[in-house]
């Protein structure tokens, strides 16, 4: 699907209510704050975004650990998984998502690719 803001408000959306994921509410609360910098055009859904340094969030992976970034695929309503890694800046702060087609974004992410079970996070939780 085309990259937009919508499409990274969208995903962030999806994501932030996977309960899987034990960073949903930090998610939404750092989407929030970010400022969108860049939607890549490759194809896949990924973009890179900035928290002000001094908003006082909790960091977005406080509840796992001091990561820099966080990786969790699914299964999808495609022959593809996809493949999500959160990124993190040095406050902790949610500074971009990288999402793509299969392991590698080899092909676009396609519109309306739905999410199904939660394949493997690295690390594991
Ligand atoms: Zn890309």
């Amino acid at each position: 699907m085309a990259n937009t803001e919508l499409t990274a408000r969208a995903w962030v959306a999806v994501l932030a209510n996977r309960t899987e994921l034990p960073f949903g509410s930090n998610l939404r609360e750092h989407f929030s704050r970010a400022r969108i910098t860049s939607l890549c055009d490759c194809g896949c859904n990924s973009f890179e975004c900035k928290v002000e340094p001094d908003s006082s969030l909790h960091p977005l992976f406080d509840r796992i650990g001091p990561l820099p970034s966080f990786e969790a695929a699914f299964e999808t309503n495609t022959q593809e998984p996809v493949d999500v890694i959160f990124f993190t800046d040095a406050n902790g702060y949610l500074s971009g998502i990288d999402i793509s087609l299969g392991l590698s974004n080899h092909a676009p992410v396609p519109e309306q690719v739905q999410l199904g079970k939660l394949l493997y996070t690295m690390p594991d939780l």
